[in-house]
């Protein structure tokens, strides 16, 4: 008797014991997760909250796979971190453009999945490294009763994830990471919506700006060439007048997606102001910048847009160029309005050489350093005959309007 008590007291014990452990595993994992939770929903951008979802979570509970997957329909993701300088791609963020794959992987209800790994179903959902999890966890991300996305977690025990146990963390890291990916989602729009001309989808003036500022005070403490263009399309009006200004919209767009093709990630794309787009060509040389904006003078000519009707609608651009002047005699401000002028003269001289072609402004003319006395007496006359040429030329268009 004393010792079938002896026996239970003993099982009873070691019950008690293993129940304390799991309070007290339970209590660690809350003050991680707590810890966690506070940071996700402290992520100040879109990239910071990926970083905090895909690796973060990972490290914290130990866990081998964590993949992210967002419904993204206007490619707008891609956007978004190409312009955060990421690259298009993020390991473990997969972006699917409708909700066709995630409904088949949660079986139509959306709720948290707790399963062995199935290469069919979960394959999609795990796409980085050889190795692929034992069991899954897959957390549908929900707003407003629409499915945005899942955060899916892979881990190498077979057990961690089993079908019938707990999902009360789960479910709720799923409802913060949904909240947190929809609110910087949004953050993220008006940001860019800020800095984003509306018709054509590149940057506006203002982010312009900002940028030709930041970038020529780089360009100086680099002691690396910055190339400048403006173009402007030729006969614009006349392409309205004949064929609508909807037609002129259309045209815009074209012209706006052709430049941006031409151009590097890390060029800065601009609408200056009606058909005038501006460029900013970080560590790029004059002759190769040249070359650029021969090539996108020659695109544009070559592409063939197209009326909703089907008539061709011929476009030319005229561009102008320039190179910041990188000495040190001026501030970075007026090297930049320097370049942003000789660039707009360039233009200009383009128009009346006869449209259609890119013209370079010379080195020196509007720049910082000191020129010899014949450069300063033929930059002023250029500038003086420039000038009286551009008032004339207003003056007939206020005429003629
Ligand atoms: P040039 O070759 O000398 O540049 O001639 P242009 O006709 O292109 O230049 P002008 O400045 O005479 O006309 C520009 C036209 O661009 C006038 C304006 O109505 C039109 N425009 C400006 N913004 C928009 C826009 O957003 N959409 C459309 N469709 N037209 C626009
Ligand atoms: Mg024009
Ligand atoms: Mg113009």
């Amino acid at each position: 008797m004393s010792d079938n008590l002896q026996i239970e007291n003993l099982t009873l014990r070691h019950q008690l014991e293993s129940l304390l452990q799991e309070a007290r595993q339970n209590e660690d994992k809350l003050r991680r997760f707590d810890v966690l939770e506070r940071r996700i929903i402290g992520a100040g951008s879109f990239v910071e909250l990926i970083q905090l979802l895909l690796s973060d979570y990972r490290q914290v509970f130990g866990i081998e796979h964590v993949s992210l997957t967002l419904l993204d329909q206007e490619y707008e993701i891609p956007r978004l971190l190409d312009e955060a300088g990421l690259g298009q791609e993020i390991p473990g963020l997969c972006l699917m453009p409708d909700d066709e794959w995630l409904k088949f992987c949660f079986s139509g209800d959306y709720k948290t999945r707790l399963t062995r790994f199935d290469p069919v179903s979960h394959g999609r959902l795990f796409l980085d490294g050889d190795e692929m999890p034992a069991s899954v966890a897959l957390l549908p991300l929900m707003r407003q009763n629409c499915l945005i996305g899942s955060l899916n977690l892979g881990s190498a025990d077979i057990n961690r994830y089993t079908e019938g146990a707990g999902t009360e963390f789960l479910d709720r890291l799923a409802a913060v990471a949904a909240v947190c990916v929809e609110s910087t989602l949004s953050r993220e729009r008006l940001k860019r919506a800020g800095v984003t001309d509306a018709l054509t989808g590149v940057h506006n003036r203002r982010y312009f700006d900002h940028r030709c500022s930041a970038e020529t005070s780089q360009a100086r403490r680099q002691r690396q060439p910055l190339a400048c263009m403006f173009l402007d399309i030729d006969r614009f009006k006349r392409i309205n007048d004949t064929y609508g200004h909807q037609v002129g919209d259309l045209v815009l767009q074209g012209i706006a997606t052709t430049i941006k093709a031409q151009l590097r990630a890390c060029d800065t794309l601009a609408r200056y102001g009606g058909e005038e787009f501006v460029a900013l060509l970080p560590q790029t040389a004059q002759t190769h910048a040249l070359e650029i904006a021969e090539r996108i003078r020659a695109a544009i000519e070559a592409q063939v847009l197209t009326t909703p009707h089907g008539e061709r609608v011929p476009v030319t651009i005229s561009i102008g160029l320039s190179m910041a002047v990188l000495d040190s005699v001026c501030e970075h401000k007026d090297a930049a309005t320097a370049m942003v002028a000789a660039a707009d003269h360039a233009l200009y001289e383009a128009k009346h050489g006869g449209r259609n072609r890119v013209v370079s402004a010379t080195a020196l003319p509007f720049g910082c350093s000191k020129p010899s006395m014949i450069q300063n007496v033929w930059m002023q006359a250029r500038q003086w005959v420039g000038g009286i040429l551009h008032k004339l030329a207003t003056l007939a268009h206020l005429q003629r309007a």
